[in-house]
Formats: structure tokens, C-alpha cells, sequence
């Protein structure tokens, strides 16, 4: 909708002020009862809690923790916890508020939540995290729970986070009780399948809508930016379905290939850090020069805000399916809209994490696993039905991708409160 010609960012928005824009942008496509989008401007609740923590040389130091509750009336609530410097009471309920969204267009039953520590997991020796993780499951036992809220890794915590987590929660309860958290080690409850989801998510999610512009897959040319986690997988999915990967990146610079890379040849980040930049490829590029190549796709899967009022309209790529989270910014959209170029939102794209969260929840409170095989069959079949409901949307209302998924995702949430109602 936008009309003038946005040349630069306004001033930078906290995780609140994008997630209440969002939302009044939906509920100006819908007919939601305001007491209700009150309600949703507002978080539940927000827990700060001090953690006493004992340094390795025996001195103490109280760090603060956060866990934020936007919304549970369609269920638990669910959300990752991060340690990090950063973190602060607003970013944990704007962050909260999105995982709201990411459940309710997935139509997962559960709800928004976000937690984290202010610290530099770098600072901590395994011990410390240990510990500091321990004591924050304690002080955060009254507020979470496997029908209550489940937290989840984020920056700087990891499955050997979740499973103290778990251990600790558990051990107060008095019974092992693996669906408090996700994102655990498989020998403690987690799933097959988990660490894979988010990359898996996009590139189904990018081959839908491929199909959807009638493009032929084996046509299409992909760069992904970020051949980490969700970068990799999302380049193998999109290579192994038939698509041409010509470029990938990692931090230090990108490799480019016009008759396509073999995808499984590159390692990601993870199996060793710098061997994108370092493989043996036609041609080198910057991650600047990546993000404007001549390629039908655009997956940016490394950071936030790359997609910007200085690049967006030198990005020659004809659709952009957002890996990372958050890396179109506010004006980049308003560019991108106004030269129609498509932007598949992340919380769509990459939500095949939290769903196969959700499915380790299952297989928890069940007490049975699921093969890989299930995994990935009940994923793609989620991923599907998610994108055929946005895609409804899209088709029935002059709006972008993103606002088309965040009018699914209101709907959903919107219906659920009038019908519960407001109690007493
Ligand atoms: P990762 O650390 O596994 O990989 C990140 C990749 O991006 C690496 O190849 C790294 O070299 C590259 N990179 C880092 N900084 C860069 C920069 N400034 N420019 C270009 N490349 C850079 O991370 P990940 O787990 O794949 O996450 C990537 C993004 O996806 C993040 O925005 C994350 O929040 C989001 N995300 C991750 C998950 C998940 O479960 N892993 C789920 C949903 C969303």
C-alpha cells in the first residue's frame, strides 16, 4: 500500500512496536471485536525473576531472567528462552507476541511466549550455564509446564540447555516429565527431525510457491545467503527438488556457480565453519552481490536486516522466501510491494521448527517416538496446509504474503477469543 518512494529506514522499531503494527495491520482486514485486539496488544503476563548464580571462583553474581505470556486461548505457551546480553523485558514480549502469530497460522494449539537471561553465554564456562540454567527452571517452575508453557532453545542455548532444563524441572516435580521444554537431545525426549525442520519448512514452503507462479522448478534458479542450519537444509531441499542452487554464503562471502552448485558437496557452517567461502567454485561473490544476483529466488537464511531501503530496489531475484527471521525490513517490504516483487514471510517459511517442536511435544506427553519418516510426512502435510490457508487469503484480498499470513493467524486467534469469551 505504499505510494511514496521510502529512500531510507525510519528510525530502527523494537520487537513490540513491529508486532503491534502487524497485528493493527491485520485487524484492518478483519471484523475482530476491538476488546478483543485490546486483549492482544497487551502480553498475559511478564516474569522477571533474579538468579542467583555461583561463579566457577566462588563468588556470586544475580542475573536477571525474563519469560514473557502473550496469549494461551488457543493453548500453552510456547516460545524459545535466549541468552544473551541483550535481552530485555520489551524484546521478550514483542518476540512473544510473534510466536502467538507463528502458532496460529501453523494452527498449532498452542500460544506466544519468549523468556531469556541477560548475559554472554561466551562469559560462562559449561558449569556456570549449567547452573545458571538450573536455578532459572527453579525460579521459573510456578509459570511453566508441559499444559502451561514450553520453552524452547534461542540464541545461545542449545538441546544440552533444554535437557538441564528438563532435569531440573523434573527433579522438583518428582517425575520425569520431557514435554516442559523441546528442542532436547532424542535421548531425552527430543525428535528426530528437529534440527532440519526450519530449513526442510522453506524450501517446501518455496516450492509451493513456485508451483504457484507456474514456474517450472527445474527452471528455477535459487540463492540462499546463510549455509548454516535453515540455509543449508532449505539449498538441499530446493537442489534435491529439482531446482538450480547457483549461489550460497556464509559470514565471510558467497560462491557462485551458473549451472547450479551440488548442494550436498558444500559443507555447511556447522561441519566446518568457513568452507562455504572456502569451496572450490566458479566464482566468488560478496553476500552484498549475492542478494542482488539475477536468480528467481532470494532465500536470505543468515541474519536480520539485510533486506534494506539501500538494496531493495537492486534485488533482481523475482520472489524472496525469508529463511532468517526478520531480514526485510519494514521499508524493504514497502519497496519490494510497490515493484511486486512476492516476500514469503519468515514466521510462514520457517516455522517448521516450532511445528516439529510441537510434535516432540506430542511424542512426550505420549510417551512414543516417531521415525524420521513421520517426522517429515507430518511436517510437509502441516507445511501445505498452512500455505494453502494464507495462500486463500492472498488470492481473496488485495494484500501482501506477509499481511495475508497475519490475517490467517488473527482470525484464528480472534475466533478463539470470541468464542471463549471473557471471563468473569
Ligand atoms: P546458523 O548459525 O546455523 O547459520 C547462520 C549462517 O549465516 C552461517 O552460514 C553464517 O556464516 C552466516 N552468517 C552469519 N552472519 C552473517 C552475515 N552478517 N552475513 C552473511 N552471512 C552470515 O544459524 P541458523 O540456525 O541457520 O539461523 C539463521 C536464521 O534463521 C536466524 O535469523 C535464526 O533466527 C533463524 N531461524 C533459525 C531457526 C533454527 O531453529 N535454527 C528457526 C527459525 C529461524
Amino acid at each position: 500500500m505504499a505510494t511514496a518512494e521510502p529512500t531510507s529506514e525510519p528510525t530502527e522499531e523494537t520487537a513490540v512496536e513491529t508486532a503491534r503494527r502487524q497485528l493493527e495491520r491485520a485487524a484492518a482486514h478483519l471484523d475482530v471485536d476491538e476488546g478483543v485486539l485490546e486483549r492482544l496488544r497487551h502480553p498475559d503476563s511478564v516474569y522477571r525473576v533474579a538468579i542467583p548464580l555461583e561463579r566457577d571462583d566462588g563468588s556470586t553474581e544475580v542475573l536477571t531472567g525474563y519469560r514473557a505470556h502473550h496469549d494461551d486461548v488457543r493453548g500453552p505457551y510456547k516460545g524459545g528462552l535466549r541468552y544473551h546480553p541483550d535481552v530485555t523485558e520489551d524484546e521478550c514480549v514483542g518476540l512473544s507476541m510473534w510466536m502467538t502469530w507463528k502458532c496460529a497460522v501453523m494452527d498449532i494449539p498452542f500460544g506466544g511466549g519468549k523468556g531469556g537471561v541477560v548475559v554472554d553465554p561466551k562469559d560462562l564456562s559449561a558449569a556456570e550455564k549449567e547452573r545458571l540454567t538450573r536455578r532459572f527452571a527453579e525460579e521459573l517452575r510456578p509459570v511453566i509446564g508441559p499444559m502451561t508453557d514450553i520453552p524452547a532453545p534461542d540464541m545461545g542455548t542449545d538441546p544440552e540447555t533444554m535437557a538441564w532444563f528438563m532435569d531440573a524441572y523434573s527433579m522438583q516435580e518428582g517425575e520425569t516429565e520431557p514435554g516442559v521444554v523441546t528442542g532436547k537431545p532424542p535421548v531425552v525426549g527430543g525428535s528426530a527431525g528437529r534440527e532440519e525442520a526450519p530449513g526442510r519448512s522453506v524450501g517446501i514452503i518455496a516450492e509451493k510457491a513456485i508451483e504457484y507462479y507456474d514456474w517450472d522448478v527445474a527452471e528455477t534458479t535459487v540463492a540462499v545467503q546463510g549455509f548454516g542450519s535453515v540455509g543449508a537444509n532449505a539449498a538441499r531441499y530446493l537442489d534435491e527438488a529439482g531446482a538450480s542452487v547457483v549461489a550460497v554464503s556464509d559470514v565471510d562471502g558467497a560462491i557462485y556457480d551458473p549451472d547450479g552448485l551440488d548442494t550436498n558437496d558444500v559443507e555447511d557452517h556447522d561441519e566446518t565453519p568457513g568452507m562455504v567461502s572456502g569451496y572450490d567454485a566458479p566464482e566468488t561473490l560478496t553476500n552484498e552481490e549475492l542478494l542482488t544476483l539475477d536468480v528467481d529466488v532470494l532465500v536470505p537464511s543468515a541474519v536480520g536486516n539485510v533486506l534494506t531501503a539501500e538494496n531493495a530496489r537492486d534485488v533482481r531475484a523475482a520472489m524472496v522466501v525469508e529463511g532468517a527471521n526478520g531480514p526485510t525490513t519494514s521499508t524493504a517490504d514497502s519497496i519490494f510491494e510497490e515493484r511486486g516483487v512476492p516476500v514469503i514471510p519468515d514466521f510462514l517459511a520457517n516455522a517448521g521448527g516450532v511445528t516439529v517442536s510441537y510434535f516432540e511435544w506430542l511424542q512426550d506427553i505420549n510417551r512414543r517416538s516417531w521415525s524420521l519418516e513421520r517426522v517429515n510426512e507430518e511436517l510437509e502435510a502441516e507445511m501445505l496446509r498452512a500455505w494453502d490457508a494464507v495462500r486463500e487469503e492472498y488470492e481473496a484480498r488485495d494484500v501482501t504474503w506477509r499481511d495475508a499470513a497475519y490475517i490467517v493467524a488473527l482470525s484464528r486467534i480472534a475466533e478463539a477469543h470470541e468464542t471463549r469469551g471473557l471471563w468473569p
